[in-house]
């Protein structure tokens, strides 16, 4: 992955993953804050809310939020993907979601679609942006 100058992420945690996003945030503050984010509607308002980051906010993920962020993706707008999503749950929004996971394997954007695999990103990704790649 080349070094952008500045990360672009888009972040979308499910309503039961939504707690674990917000303290994602607050761990990796300091990096997100040097990054350009954006989220689904909900996600990104909980996240604004509990740790004060500038997101630019889309639709609500099953009003069509994912799938803005899959076509940002798809037009190299977006660097990487953080997306919590809840296993256990159904989504009204299943097709929407299986797009936007297969928009990045088709483009090459890393996605983690869980915690551990979201901290792992972050924390390779701040390095990069310190020390390059
Ligand atoms: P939300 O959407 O952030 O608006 O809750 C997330 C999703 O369900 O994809």
């Amino acid at each position: 992955m080349a070094k952008p100058l500045v990360y672009r992420i888009a972040l979308i945690a499910h309503d039961a993953k939504k707690a674990d996003i917000e303290s994602l945030c607050k761990d990796f503050l300091g990096f997100l804050e040097t990054c350009k984010l954006c989220a689904t509607g909900t996600t990104g308002s909980r996240i604004m809310r509990a740790t004060g980051l500038k997101i630019e906010r889309l639709l609500s993920g099953p009003m069509g939020g994912d799938l803005q962020i899959g076509a940002r993706l798809a037009s190299g707008r977006i660097d990487a993907v953080i997306f919590l999503r809840d296993p256990m749950t159904a989504q009204p929004h299943e097709p929407d979601i299986n797009a936007l996971v297969r928009a990045c394997d088709v483009h090459n954007v890393p996605c983690a679609t869980n915690l551990a695999s979201a901290q792992v990103m972050l924390q390779t990704l701040s390095w990069l942006a310190i020390f390059g790649d």
